[in-house]
């Protein structure tokens, strides 16, 4: 039982590191606006990589990191988000376990995160967001999670309410600071992304998102400030706090929920 167990989720990993290295392609052809079809190539000589430079992970240790025809640096995005896919495969998979085919939930909740370390990966890199394809993903997950909870047992009045309150809730709270603020405490693109959040997660879920994202995002701003690493008023991106803050809503929203119900009943 426990090889089979560790089998199953050393498979996870490999497969989400392989959906890993696609969200590095989508992310950085999305910023280039470039075609997301053919061979990617070295970004500093420009010789086209073989199927032995592709392999998730393993390719960049073997490489220490470096590009093998000219030597230059490799940015640390390619192996940190191929990491970050294998743990969103393997943490979709062992919170579902033991699998009695829960696919449904696995798949949503491995390719939804997928979807925000796409858009962690780009504003983090480049302070972009890239609106229609967060829309795109809004719409698909939102109806994928209300259809989830639909085949949990909720009633259809509950769950549609609770995502229309989640998506203006949501959205009414970052178009407020970033009217109020003139843009700068959050950008457009974190008040589309707070939208698809609000919409995919519902309400309560997407409150605790926020409110994990603002303790995370403040925890790190104020370590940057103390280190030194930025300057007041420099400007640091949302998404990466949004994104994990969703995460971290996305898993345990249920247990605060049912914490919650018990604590104040
Ligand atoms: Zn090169």
């Amino acid at each position: 039982m426990f090889i089979t167990t560790l089998l199953i989720l050393v498979l996870a990993g490999v497969i989400g590191a392989v959906f890993g290295s696609f969200a590095n392609v989508v992310a950085i052809r999305t910023h280039d606006s470039s075609s997301l079809w053919g061979r990617s190539e070295c970004v500093h000589c420009k010789a086209k990589l073989h199927v032995r430079h592709l392999v998730p992970i393993i390719s960049w240790l073997w490489q220490k990191g470096r590009c093998t025809d000219c030597g230059k640096k490799i940015h640390i995005q390619y192996p940190l988000v191929e990491v970050g896919g294998a743990l969103l495969a393997v943490i979709s998979m062992a919170r579902h376990m033991p699998f009695d085919g829960q696919w449904p939930i696995i798949l949503f909740e491995f390719f939804f995160g997928i979807a925000l370390l796409i858009f962690l990966v780009m504003d983090a890199r480049w302070f972009e967001l890239p609106v229609e394809m967060m829309v795109g993903a809004g719409v698909i997950f939102s109806l994928w999670n209300m259809l989830l909870r639909v085949a949990a047992g909720e009633s259809v009045s509950v769950i549609a309410w609770s995502h229309v309150i989640g998506f203006a809730v949501a959205t009414s709270f970052f178009l407020l600071q970033w009217i109020v603020s003139g843009k700068r405490w959050v950008g457009s693109g974190d008040v589309w992304l707070a939208a698809v959040l609000g919409a995919v997660l519902g309400w309560p879920a997407v409150g605790f998102a926020v409110y994990f994202a603002y303790i995370l995002g403040g925890t790190v701003a104020v370590w940057l400030l103390l280190s030194h690493k930025i300057k007041t008023g420099a400007r640091v991106p949302f998404a990466p706090a949004l994104t994990v803050g969703a995460l971290a809503a996305m898993w345990w929203a249920p247990w605060i929920m049912a914490w919650l119900n018990y604590a104040f009943t």
